[in-house]
């Protein structure tokens, strides 16, 4: 589905030159729920970046479905960043002023022409209700972000990258600002979304009683990435028993 082809990215700054990214290889099959993890500072999120194309290698490629998308022109990115991939961040990044269903429906907002949206508002409307009903949030549709808790906020965020149905959703830390049970219920709804709708999943995190939940666990060492999944006949659990 989504593969890294010896990435390689170096920050500058002034004369300081951070090398975070060293040749790294990564395939992400399709439908797989995948984990990364790893030290901070061990370049988890500048990685995910590249995938979702929010930011760009040095060198390497980033192929989807076998198509370069790390160096497409600004409005076919925009569209991929659109409808393809769903981000999820540890600090949610709603925007204060809109309640839940509007913060939901944003990507819809930007990503269709003002006459598609006057056409189809009713329509995106409903659907982003019914994404928070899904997420448990269905008593919660006209309140803003800070008259939710953490797990809400990080709830709407979700049901927000859902709204265009991407294939994609690549998540940051998605229960770094969480506590355990709040953490294990967002980890417990990505698990529902990547079974029942068949989305692929990418999530950085170092929260090690989540990868329990996740298919395969990679872990971020020197730029590079190493296979962390332990062996079958270890007390490895697939679904989310451990959380
Ligand atoms: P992680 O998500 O694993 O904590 P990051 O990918 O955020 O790691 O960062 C990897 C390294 O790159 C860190 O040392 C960080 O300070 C540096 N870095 C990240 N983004 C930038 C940037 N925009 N400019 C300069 N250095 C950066
Ligand atoms: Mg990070």
């Amino acid at each position: 589905m989504l593969t890294a082809e010896k990435l390689e990215k170096t920050y500058r700054r002034h004369a300081v030159q951070v090398r975070v990214l060293n040749g790294l290889n990564l395939e992400v099959q399709t439908g797989e729920f995948l984990s990364i993890v790893g030290a901070s500072g061990s370049g988890k999120s500048t990685l995910l970046h590249l995938l979702g194309t929010l930011d760009a290698p040095d060198a390497g490629r980033v192929m989807l479905k076998g198509k370069r998308i790390d160096n497409l022109p600004a409005r076919e990115r925009d569209r991929l960043r659109n409808r393809t991939f769903g981000y999820i961040f540890q600090f949610y990044h709603l925007l204060p002023e809109l309640n839940a269903v509007d913060n939901v429906l944003m990507p819809a907002y930007i990503g269709n022409s003002v006459l598609n949206w006057w056409q189809t508002r009713r329509q995106w409307r409903r659907r982003a209700e019914d994404l928070l009903n899904k997420m448990g949030l269905g008593h919660r549709l006209k309140h803003r972000p800070r008259e939710l808790s953490g797990g809400e906020m990080q709830r709407t965020a979700i049901a927000r990258a859902l709204l265009m149905n991407p294939r994609v959703l690549l998540a940051d830390e998605p229960t770094g600002n969480l506590d355990a049970q709040a953490g294990g219920e967002i980890v417990r709804l990505l698990r529902d979304i990547n079974r029942d709708e068949g989305v692929t999943i990418v999530m950085v995190t170092h929260n090690t009683d989540i990868v329990s939940a996740t298919d395969r666990v990679v872990r971020m060492v020197g730029g590079v990435v190493t296979d962390d999944t332990p062996a079958p006949h270890q007390p490895f659990q697939p679904r989310l028993a451990a959380v």
